[in-house]
């Protein structure tokens, strides 16, 4: 079974939208390995979105991720990484496919709800980067 990082982001939070987009996750049968809620400081969310430093969304990206809390988790299943980003649909919610996360609940390419690991080399990445071995098990 692979896994997956997947980060619901302040939007989700503001929405009240947690326990919908938890749901949705569920049943398309991603088992949660692991979760917790918190706030990034921007020094975390800097380093996480690194690879998009020279872009010119860099700032304000940074800004929206620390707006307010968010939720991480860690998804099992086989196929994990591609099937959720199957899943959660395109960045911006006016070209996600009908029936995706981020086309039922994003307002836009930068509020768009869920963030999901995009290889299974960056899932491993970004899993350790908010999971310690001891709370995988
Ligand atoms: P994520 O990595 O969050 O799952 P993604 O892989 O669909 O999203 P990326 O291109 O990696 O999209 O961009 C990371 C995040 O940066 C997006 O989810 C979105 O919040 C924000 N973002 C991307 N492109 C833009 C843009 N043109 N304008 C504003 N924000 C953007």
């Amino acid at each position: 079974l692979e896994r997956t990082l997947a980060i619901l982001k302040p939007d989700c939070i503001r929405k009240n939208l947690i326990g919908k987009v938890i749901s949705h996750i569920e049943e398309a049968g991603f088992k949660i390995v692991a979760l917790k809620m918190l706030k990034l400081t921007p020094e975390q969310a800097k380093a996480f979105y690194y690879v998009h430093r020279e872009k010119p969304f860099y700032s304000d990206l940074v800004n929206f991720m620390t707006s307010d809390k968010v939720v991480v988790m860690v998804l099992e299943k086989e196929n994990a990484v591609n099937d959720f980003r199957e899943l959660i649909g395109a960045t911006d919610p006016k070209e996600a496919k009908e029936g995706t996360i981020r086309k039922l609940y994003a307002d836009n390419k930068q509020e768009n709800i869920v963030h999901g690991s995009d290889s299974p080399e960056n899932a491993k990445i970004e899993i350790s980067f908010f999971f310690p071995e001891s709370e995988l098990i």
